[in-house]
């Protein structure tokens, strides 16, 4: 089954936490507007991702069965 991460930007307050730990995933713009690069949770980033849903201080990331 996929995995998708899903941000809640009503929550997000784009202090970069998430980029830090992932930044192939999580991108911060010049605006401070989060773009997730990579919807797909995956062999390869499921670890990271999982410790930036730990990390994010708002609790704005969540991993979704999709
Ligand atoms: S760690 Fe959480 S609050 Fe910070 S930018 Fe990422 S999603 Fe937003």
């Amino acid at each position: 089954m996929t995995q998708k991460i899903v941000v809640d930007f009503g929550l997000c307050e784009a202090n970069g936490v998430c980029m830090g730990i992932i930044p192939e995933v999580f991108d911060l713009d010049e605006d401070d507007y989060l773009h997730v690069l990579q919807e797909d949770v995956t062999p390869e980033n499921e670890e990271q991702v999982r410790e930036a849903v730990r990390q994010c201080p708002r609790q704005a990331i969540a991993i979704e069965d999709a």
